[in-house]
């Protein structure tokens, strides 16, 4: 009879569209861009002396002439399982449009208005300024019940992440870039070892092998309520102009994901009960062709850094992000159409509170509101 209760009960909630997960689970790919996403890998590009090499196993593991089966060759998860179970929106080909509101297009503005709902229009560079706005982590650490502690972790391949998290204002446990700072197990130290033993491409990204390997460690271990992971290689392979490494760095990472959804749907603390969200902090070029390396501020006085201002005027379709959602409070819809105008990114923070049965305006009223076309 109880059961019976129960089970009425759940199907009440469940009927007024209540709230089924407890965690959360947050994934960004720096820079992918939604045309690599819904179409695959770019034929211009692939054929490209200047910025592909490799041609031919690029050719035999991801070309297709329909541009759908090239998409599914690239991220063979997110089109099989995320897009299917789940919801998405950006492939602008068919009316389905998220863009980034912060008007700079790169990466910390990108993640900022990701984390924190808001659009802060005095970030102007990727420097490591303590964030003066909480992020959705650590409002909801402030939040919680003296009792129950709330534990969130972020693992970022991007070393500036500890600034955009402010950590030391948040407290949130955050390891960006660099090796563990405590290991706490035998493969943790194997993979601390190979950290230390492999080359390392950049000065402040690190390969995101080890930022998922560390990743996948902690939440089997610590088992957090939201676990944070942003890999970073596919943006600066872009800009290092290497389009095959970026290919097989969205490839890799697509693989990444499927991995951790395998791992919280083997974990009782997690199956059946966690949103996945997957996004990307900026689009990048189309045209002229060599704009596929670049993002740029939309208006020059956004920013302060020389590097980041190669296009005075920004590059066409920069803003135009992706965003991809599963779980049991996520719509089973598939692609979402935008008629009344492009999804952004402020309202991704919104999302993952309501997941959690949460209203953002308890928390932080300035945020922006919940993606509805994302939730069931
Ligand atoms: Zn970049």
């Amino acid at each position: 009879m109880i059961l019976r209760l129960s089970l009425f009960l759940f199907m009440l909630f469940s009927a007024a569209g209540s709230i089924a997960a407890d965690k959360v689970v947050l994934v960004t790919l720096d820079g992918l861009r939604w045309q690599e996403l819904f179409t695959g890998i770019d034929e211009t590009l692939l054929n490209s002396l200047e910025f592909t090499k490799s041609a031919e196993t690029l050719n035999r593991d991801f070309w297709d002439d329909a541009p759908e089966k090239r998409a599914q060759k690239l991220m063979p998860f997110m089109h099989g399982t995320v897009f299917k179970q789940g919801a998405f929106v950006g492939d602008l080909r068919h009316g389905s449009c998220a863009e980034v509101s912060n008007r700079k297009n790169f990466s910390y503005p990108g993640y900022s208005e990701i984390l924190t709902g808001l659009v802060d229009h005095s970030i102007t560079s990727n420097d490591k300024v303590p964030n003066a706005n909480k992020n959705f982590m650590e409002l909801l650490v402030d939040n919680a019940e003296k009792d129950k502690r709330f534990h969130a972790a972020a693992f970022t391949s991007w070393d500036v992440f500890p600034a955009i998290l402010n950590v030391d204002r948040s407290g949130l446990y955050v390891n960006a870039f660099g090796p563990l700072e405590v290991i706490a197990s035998d493969s943790e130290r194997r993979i601390q070892e190979f950290y230390f033993d492999t080359p390392r491409p950049w000065t402040n990204v690190r390969n995101d092998v080890f930022t998922h390997r560390y990743a996948l460690e902690y939440l089997e271990r610590e088992q957090p309520d939201v676990l944070f992971i942003s890999y970073g290689e596919t943006d600066d392979f872009a800009h290092d102009g290497k389009y095959h490494e970026y290919i097989w760095a969205a490839n890799r990472t697509d693989r990444f994901i499927g991995e951790v959804w395998a791992t919280l749907q083997r974990l009782d603390a997690y199956r059946d009960n966690t949103t996945l969200f997957i996004t990307t902090d900026h689009g990048r070029g189309q045209l002229p062709l060599e704009s596929w390396q670049h993002h740029s501020p939309t208006a020059p006085e956004h920013v302060e850094q020389d590097s980041l201002l190669r296009y005075a005027q920004g590059i066409a379709g920069e803003e135009a992000v992706w965003m991809a959602a599963i779980g049991p409070d996520i719509n089973t819809r598939g692609e979402i159409i935008t008629p009344n105008g492009c999804l952004t990114s402020n309202r991704i923070a919104a999302t993952l509170l309501h997941t959690l049965g949460i209203d953002f305006r308890t928390l932080n009223p300035n945020m922006g509101a919940p993606l509805r076309e994302f939730l069931r």
